[in-house]
């Protein structure tokens, strides 16, 4: 017997940080907690849990409003903006960095915070997992996310459950066309993997089990710089995904970041680096601004109350992912402004570089080449015709 809809929001900003980009105040904690402390007393919420990752400010909440409600996303909007205030107030770097417009309009998408919700009809007992990364981009989850649902050399349930054999079906979203296509597992497998290899464009939406079209999975796929026009900071993604009874058990769902897997971001979202799964108190970065983190914090969702949290990887168990991911950052960082430590050009199109680039331009001189110039397009997959 399944319980009454619940929806559970997690909505994140960075609003400013203390002493560069590598952790928020508590203040700025305290001033959004008494946000949703207000509209959990008039009933808007029915639970909340405020806590960082890293520089961002995150949101957990639960409700039974839907997704996309005015109600529910004007008031993480005033949590950002009381946060923003203090920030202000204590001087803290990059205030109110993520609120991109000044008034809010009904929906905080294309407004600067990152967003995934999901709409579930409770179960019995209902494990959840929020996930929260600090400086990288939403792609970061398709490898994890493959892994989780796809994978039976992570994920044993694939083999052993009947109610996981059938598999899963993964929405994809291009966010640079703003379409998405639904690919189904393991029959269209090798397509799946053809897209989300392309981390920065092709992002994983949402996951559902095939058998009963149950939703397992949401990441937020905003991407600032794309909504911006200019570089304002990595859209740091934050994602939920329900564990247990026909789904993939919580150890499967965490086995898939014992891989410190090369994500995009790290210092000014310009660099690649590994993804190291952290307890909260780790929750900062520090080296080089950073390497990128990840925080994974357990709930269990009863009546819509959030039980918890369970801080996942607060385990020795992950000790040797984090010690491969210090090695892999040592190793990666000698290469400094090279690629492919750096982004490549496509990426960097956001960023501060193409004016330092622009000061070049008129310094080129024609040379003389034997051979006809070639000219071929990196973005294969994005239609553009090639020359060749
Ligand atoms: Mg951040």
């Amino acid at each position: 017997m399944l319980g009454e809809k619940v929806t559970i929001s997690v909505i994140k900003a960075d609003i400013g940080s203390l002493a560069g980009h590598h952790v928020t105040h508590p203040d700025t904690l305290a001033a959004a907690a008494k946000v949703l402390s207000e509209a959990k007393r008039k009933g808007i919420l029915i639970d909340f849990y405020v806590t960082h990752a890293g520089d961002d400010l995150e949101l957990i909440m639960t409700h039974r409003r839907g997704v996309d409600d005015p109600e529910i996303h004007g008031t993480a909007w005033n949590a950002f903006k009381e946060a923003t205030k203090v920030a202000k107030e204590l001087g803290l770097y990059a205030s109110g960095q993520d609120l991109l417009s000044e008034a809010f309009s009904g929906n905080v998408r294309g407004m600067g915070p990152g967003v995934a919700e999901m709409e579930i009809e409770e179960r019995p007992s209902e494990p959840i997992v929020v996930f929260m990364a600090d400086k990288t981009e939403p792609g970061a989850f398709n490898l994890p996310l493959f892994k989780i649902f796809a994978d039976p050399f992570n994920t044993a349930g694939l083999i052993i459950d009947p109610r996981m054999h059938e598999g899963f079906k993964f929405q994809v979203l291009d966010v640079y066309e703003g379409k998405s296509v639904t690919l189904s597992c393991p029959e269209e497998m090798y397509d799946l993997l053809a897209l989300i290899g392309t981390t920065g464009r092709y992002v994983i939406k949402r996951v559902f089990r095939k058998s009963d079209e149950l939703q397992a999975a949401v990441v937020s796929t905003e991407r600032l710089n794309l909504i911006a026009g200019k570089y304002v900071g990595k859209d740091d993604p934050v994602a939920i995904l329900r564990a247990q009874h026909g789904l993939p058990a919580l150890g499967e769902i965490l086995e898939a970041f014992a891989f410190p897997h090369m994500v995009a971001g790290w210092m000014r979202g310009s660099h690649y680096g590994p993804l190291m799964p952290v307890p909260e108190k780790y929750s900062k970065c520090t080296r080089f601004d950073g390497p990128p983190r990840i925080v994974g914090l357990g709930f269990q969702v009863k009546n819509g109350r959030l039980v918890g949290p369970a801080d996942l990887f607060d385990d020795v168990a992950f000790d040797e992912t984090r010690r491969l991911a210090q090695i892999v950052a040592e190793y990666i960082r000698r290469h400094g402004p090279f690629m492919p430590h750096r982004l490549g050009p496509e990426e960097m199109e956001y960023t501060t570089l193409p004016q330092v680039l622009e000061k070049l331009r008129d310094r080129f001189v024609e040379v003389k080449v034997a051979t006809k110039a070639i000219i071929r397009r990196s973005e294969m997959l994005s239609g553009e015709e090639r020359v060749d």
